[in-house]
């Protein structure tokens, strides 16, 4: 089982490379990388001529809904999902039914993902028992079961000690706590943005505060026992600020921020679709002005789509009952590579770390995120020149519910390579 990926332009932040080099995989493993590899006869081989290679996407909040709500999602169109958007690895969240707080949830999470075979599905644990925030979960069996890091994520772990204390066995563990910032008391019932649009259309609001208490919270717990802390889809300019203070102090703390909060604001909520409303909320453009520059200086030093599948009937509710959500896996290159590499608000460079680099660094995989021999060949191939617009139609997820439908510009997946099977390959149209 031999590949060859001849003429690409090989990024790599992760041992410093961007030039041209040709590729040459063998079972499974990345085995050679030189500026000319010959084809030997019986060998497959890609040619990425005016393409980027880069070590494989990696998703790190996605909700995949299995077990439990498949009418959603399941792991085999979740993996088909993310094979299209070019991710490699994804970590799927606790929130399914049962919640993955007990090995045996874990353990069926994997088994199904390897008979679906397609991409690395890496479980997230629950932090609490049910995620109902009272008890710690056995984090060390579920460790020992593959868990990869620990989220209440849908729910944020409200009671202070709790979290305290699951950062303290998370740092013995060696794995990060991925931690959703919202205060509920604070955040209630609340439906959007609080601010002008919230008091001009009657829709409840939620404070940004919401989102900074939980932040300052964390970093604060966080500095003193120095485990590593991921904060999650990040909307707030406040929440950038204290991230870019506590990463002065080398605390070894990570977050990352959605799309949808990187390229839309709070005024798509004047539409009434339902298909804005997501939490947490779209905010205003001056936070979302701050989310890139935190992209741009290093603050925030990841993408992940928070990809929220959800039924065609269940986002068709009024406003106020429609669940919070979008996908986004299938989406998330397209769009951060036209609206932000091609305006060169970031470099293409800087998009591998986000997306690759950095979110294998945050979840500790060391064998992921880069491209060396001996490593498991998952390598993600980009054409940047080539015109995309988003249609349903090229949906795999089972949802539709995206909000850059219809979205047109420059940027496709090619490929999605994982441990050197190409997953995924653009049809020429
Ligand atoms: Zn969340």
């Amino acid at each position: 089982m031999k590949l060859l990926i001849k003429n690409g332009r090989l990024i790599d932040p992760a041992a410093g490379v961007d030039r041209a080099m040709d590729l040459l995989v063998e079972n499974g493993k990345v085995k050679e990388i030189a500026r000319s590899i010959k084809k030997a006869p019986g060998v497959q081989a890609i040619d990425a001529k005016e393409m980027v290679v880069s070590p494989g996407f990696i998703d790190l909040h996605v909700h995949l809904r299995e077990p439990g709500q498949e009418n959603k999602e399941s792991i085999a169109s979740g993996s088909l999902a993310a094979a299209h958007g070019g991710f490699t690895s994804v970590a799927c969240m606790a929130n399914t039914e049962p919640v993955n707080d007990n090995r045996s949830v874990t353990e069926y999470i994997i088994a199904r993902a390897r008979q679906v075979g397609l991409v690395n599905i890496f479980p997230v644990a629950a932090v609490s028992r049910g995620q109902l925030g009272e008890n710690i979960v056995e984090m060390a069996d579920l460790v020992e079961g593959g868990a990869v890091a620990f989220s209440d994520d849908g729910h944020c772990v409200m009671k202070a000690d709790l979290i305290r204390k699951a950062l303290e066995y998370a740092k013995m563990l060696g794995v990060p706590i991925i931690e959703h910032p919202e205060d509920h008391s604070i955040s209630g019932e609340g439906q959007v943005n609080e601010g002008f649009i919230s008091y001009k259309y009657g829709l409840r609001g939620i404070l940004k505060a919401a989102e900074e208490v939980i932040v300052a919270r964390d970093l604060i717990l966080q500095e003193r026992c120095q485990s590593r802390l991921h904060l999650t889809h990040i909307s707030t300019a406040g929440s950038v600020e204290l991230i870019r203070n506590a990463r002065r102090q080398k605390t070894p703390v990570s977050s990352d921020a959605t799309p949808h909060h990187l390229l839309l604001n709070e005024e798509l909520i004047q539409t009434y679709n339902t298909v804005y409303k997501v939490k947490p909320p779209l905010r205003t453009e001056a936070d979302r002005q701050e989310l890139i520059r935190g992209l741009q200086d290093g603050t925030i030093d990841c993408i992940a789509s928070d990809h929220a599948p959800h039924t065609r009937d269940d986002k068709d509710k009024e406003f106020e009952y429609a669940p919070f959500g979008v996908i986004g896996m299938e989406t998330s290159f397209p769009v951060i590579h036209d609206r932000l590499v091609r305006s060169r608000l970031i470099t293409i460079r800087r998009l591998v770390e986000l997306f690759s680099t950095n979110p294998a660094r945050a979840l500790g995989l060391q064998d992921r995120g880069r491209v060396k021999p001996g490593l498991p060949a998952d390598l993600t191939i980009l054409n940047l020149k080539k015109r995309f617009k988003i249609e349903e139609k090229d949906f795999r997820s089972k949802a539709n519910n995206c909000p850059f439908l219809g979205w047109e510009g420059h940027g496709a997946i090619e490929h999605t390579i994982v441990s050197g099977n190409v997953v995924y390959s653009r049809k020429a149209r």
